[in-house]
Formats: C-alpha cells, sequence, structure tokens
C-alpha cells in the first residue's frame, strides 16, 4: 500500500527520467550537428537508459497496484556553446536526478516503505555509476581539450557504447 504522497512521488521521478532521456536526446542531437558521432552515441544509449529508468518506476507503480500517469514537461536545453558543455550540464542534471532519489527515498523510509526502499536501493546504486561515467569524461575532456587528435580518438572510443538492459 502506497501513501499517495509516495505514489505520486514515483510518478513524478518516473516522469523525470522520461524528461532525462528527452534532456540527452537533444545532446546528442547537438553533438550531431557538430559530427561528433561518437558522444552523439553515448547521448543517444545514456536516452535509452533514462527511458530504461523510466520504464522500471512505470511498472513498480503497476505492480503496486496503481496506474501510471504519464505528463508532459518543459522542452529540454537544446543550444551549447561546446560538446565539453553539454556533458557539464548532463553531470548537474545527473546530480539533480541524485537529490530527487534521495529525497524519494527519505519519504519511503518515513514511511517505512520497504517495498519501495528495497525498489529505490537500485537506483540509488546506479546514481553512482551515472554521476561518475559522466565525471571521467569531462575530466578526460578537459585534459585533451585543446587536442584534436585526442578528441577524435575519445569520441571514436564513444562511438563504441551500446545500450544493455541491466540484470535485475
Ligand atoms: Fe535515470
Amino acid at each position: 500500500m502506497l501513501s499517495e504522497t509516495l505514489h505520486n512521488a514515483l510518478n513524478d521521478q518516473m516522469n523525470f527520467e522520461f524528461y532525462s532521456a528527452h534532456t540527452y536526446l537533444a545532446m546528442a542531437a547537438y553533438c550531431t550537428s557538430e559530427n561528433y558521432d561518437g558522444f552523439a552515441n553515448f547521448f543517444l544509449v545514456q536516452a535509452e537508459e533514462e527511458r530504461f529508468h523510466a520504464m522500471k518506476l512505470y511498472n513498480f507503480i503497476n505492480d503496486m497496484g496503481y496506474r501510471a500517469t504519464i505528463q508532459g514537461f518543459e522542452s529540454p536545453e537544446n543550444d551549447f556553446s561546446s560538446v565539453l558543455e553539454s556533458f557539464k550540464i548532463a553531470l548537474l542534471h545527473e546530480k539533480e536526478v541524485t537529490r530527487r532519489i534521495y529525497e524519494l527515498s527519505d519519504i519511503a523510509l518515513d514511511e517505512r516503505e520497504h517495498a519501495t526502499m528495497a525498489f529505490l536501493k537500485w537506483f540509488i546504486d546506479e546514481q553512482v555509476e551515472e554521476e561518475a561515467t559522466i565525471d571521467t569524461l569531462i575530466h578526460k575532456f578537459e585534459r585533451i581539450v585543446n587536442d584534436s587528435n585526442a578528441i577524435f580518438m575519445l569520441d571514436a572510443e564513444l562511438a563504441g557504447r551500446t545500450f544493455t538492459a541491466p540484470e535485475v
């Protein structure tokens, strides 16, 4: 049994994950327009991951006997001054996701809703991964930012990233 507060908070997070997919899709489109197909691929895979996160919440809400409500949202940022800037904005976005997941977990904890707490543990772990991946890329990028050959190689490396739905 979920309280209305917790049900709504889970639903909000589901919608925010869909919004995250949009955010990364916009970054992918920017990178493609700058002819960085590898960086674009990184963000396309990221968008798929976000949709997977949203669907995890969607399924959980259904499994708990409630209905997921799909909402619209504001347009994400579409304009970036550089690929590096898009990665920096991506990191800020992930930090915001982490903050929201923690807030959601706090509600579940306050309500002693153990099924939701167990479910959210996966998201808490995932956020550590998400922030670390993007943070590492920013550091690599900053180290090579004036070396076009190195940027070419990093772009090529990221072209190989693929999405595989994690075992859950
Ligand atoms: Fe996510």
